[in-house]
Parts: structure tokens; C-alpha cells; sequence
């Protein structure tokens, strides 16, 4: 127990949305190593529970909830049940998010409002919820997980495009209007990371192409001035930096995680 309390995350509380795959289960085992306790969240049951097995073998504390972030209700339901449970929360990680692609001239509308509650409704449904308790804490770490198509356009992803650079649009309103209750507000801009989500494009690829799927992988590495996928765990890694109370002073950022693909 000494040894958790003298981790860089000991006592703090962190709700990581989406948490059952990829970047999500990557930042939430970064914090439990960490030494904070989880609430994981996302839809699928069996993805969570296996989770729980890994945090809670590090000593962290570990609540998954089954939500899905692009419903209101659902969403207050999972806030509630958190700070029943925990009492409160130091860090919120908005991460869940969809991939999509469409040609834009017959852009089928349903897909837009799916991307587009998915990715940035549900963010401002979950941070909302938590702002209160965090005001009232007078401290907080709110982390986006946006993506470099939040400071760029690209063919074939308006939705996905849109919705991140409205991501990216709430961190730094959301950065402003809290600066005075000490909670700081930032994004993380990765390019394509090796995750579920990237594997369903490869094959996205390949259905609509004459690609095989190393090529197609290789396609999207070379968006990607190194040559690679990112491993979720680089990512994890910006997430657990911007969470600790050093990093108190950084505040209405989106750092990018990509290789050198963007710089701005
Ligand atoms: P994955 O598809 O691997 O995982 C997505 C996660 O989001 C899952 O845990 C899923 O949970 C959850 N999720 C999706 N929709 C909902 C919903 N309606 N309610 C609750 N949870 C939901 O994606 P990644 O890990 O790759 O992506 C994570 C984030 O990073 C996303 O926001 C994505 O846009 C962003 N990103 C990803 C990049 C990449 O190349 N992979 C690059 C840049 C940004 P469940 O299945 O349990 O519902």
C-alpha cells in the first residue's frame, strides 16, 4: 500500500469513456499503474469485465458502467452512480468515439448525426455531467481524445473531420470559461493509432479496393511521416503526463501524437 501511495496518480479518481478497447483500455491501465482508481465506461459488457481483472490486480479500485455516451439519460445515470461510488472524480478522459467514412456528395444523414453524437455531443453530454463535482472540488484534469482530423481536412471523412474539430472547439471554450475553478482542459491529436478502430479501416480498405490488407495497412502508415501506426500506448502515455497535478499549468491544448504529420 506505501508503494500505491507514492505512485504520480495515488488518490485520484479517473472516468475513461470507451475504456473496453483500444486507446481507452490503454489510458486505463497507464492510470491504474499509476496508482488512480478507475470507472471505465463503454458497451461492451464482457471487454469491461475483463479489464477489471488487470486494474484490480494493480491495487486500483475499479467500476465499470455500461453507457452509451451518445444518450443524455444514460449519461447522468453513469455520472451519478461514479460519485456515489467514488465520492468524486480528479480526471475525466473523453474517448469513446466512432470512425466513418463516405463519399460527401450523398452523404447519407443518418450517418452524419451518428458521427456526430458519437464523437462530440456525447463529450459535451459527459462533461457536463462531471463539471459540477469538479467545481465544487476546485480541481480537475479533463483530457479529449481527438485526432488529427481535428486540425485538418481529409477526403472521404467530413463527419468524422467536423465532429473533432468541434472537439477540439469545446476544449478550448471549456479551457477558458474553467480556468478560474482550477480544472484545465486539453486534447490529444493522435494520427491512426493501432487499435480495433484502425483495423476495421484497414478492412474498410480492402471491401472497397483492390488492396490487400498489408497494403492497405501500409497505406495508412504512410500518412505517417515515421512510417507507423502509433501504439495506443504512446497515447496513454500524453494522457497520464497531462493528468498529473504538475502539469497544472497547461491548459487549452491539443497535442499532436503523430509522427511529425502535423505541426501546428
Ligand atoms: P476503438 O474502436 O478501438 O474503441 C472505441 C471505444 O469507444 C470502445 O471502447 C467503444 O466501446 C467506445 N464507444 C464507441 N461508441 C460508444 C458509445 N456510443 N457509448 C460508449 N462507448 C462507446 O477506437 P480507438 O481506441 O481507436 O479510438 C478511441 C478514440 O481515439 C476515438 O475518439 C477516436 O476517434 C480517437 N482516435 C483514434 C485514432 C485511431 O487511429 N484509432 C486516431 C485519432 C483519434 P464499446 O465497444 O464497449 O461500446
Amino acid at each position: 500500500m506505501a508503494e500505491q501511495e507514492s505512485l504520480p496518480l495515488a488518490g485520484k479518481r479517473a472516468v475513461i469513456t470507451g475504456a473496453s478497447k483500444g486507446i481507452g483500455r490503454s489510458i486505463a491501465r497507464a492510470y491504474a499503474r499509476s496508482g488512480a482508481d478507475i470507472v471505465a465506461v463503454g458497451r461492451a459488457t464482457g471487454e469491461l469485465e475483463t479489464l477489471a481483472e488487470e486494474v484490480r490486480a494493480l491495487g486500483s479500485r475499479y467500476l465499470p458502467l455500461v453507457c452509451d455516451v451518445t444518450d443524455a439519460e444514460q449519461v447522468q445515470a453513469m455520472a451519478a452512480r461514479t460519485l456515489e461510488e467514488y465520492g468524486g472524480v480528479e480526471i475525466l478522459v473523453n474517448n469513446a468515439g466512432m470512425a466513418a467514412s463516405h463519399k460527401f456528395s450523398d452523404h447519407p444523414d443518418e450517418l452524419w448525426h451518428q458521427i456526430i453524437a458519437t464523437n462530440l455531443t456525447s463529450v459535451y453530454y459527459v462533461t457536463k455531467a462531471f463539471t459540477p463535482a469538479m467545481i465544487e472540488q476546485g480541481a480537475g484534469r479533463i483530457i479529449m481524445i481527438a485526432s488529427v482530423a481535428a486540425k485538418a481536412g481529409g477526403r472521404y471523412i467530413a463527419a468524422y473531420t467536423a465532429s473533432k474539430h468541434g472537439v477540439l472547439g469545446l476544449t478550448r471554450a471549456l479551457a477558458s470559461e474553467l480556468v478560474g475553478s482550477n480544472i484545465t482542459v486539453n486534447a490529444i491529436c493522435p494520427g491512426y493509432v493501432d487499435t480495433p478502430m484502425t483495423q476495421a479501416s484497414i478492412e474498410n480498405i480492402t471491401n472497397h479496393t483492390f488492396m490487400s490488407a498489408e497494403r492497405a495497412r501500409e497505406t495508412l502508415e504512410r500518412t505517417n511521416p515515421q512510417g507507423r501506426l502509433i501504439a495506443p500506448e504512446e497515447v496513454a502515455n500524453v494522457a497520464l503526463f497531462l493528468a498529473l497535478d504538475a502539469s497544472g499549468g497547461i491548459t487549452g491544448q491539443a497535442i499532436n501524437v503523430d509522427g511529425g504529420a502535423l505541426m501546428y
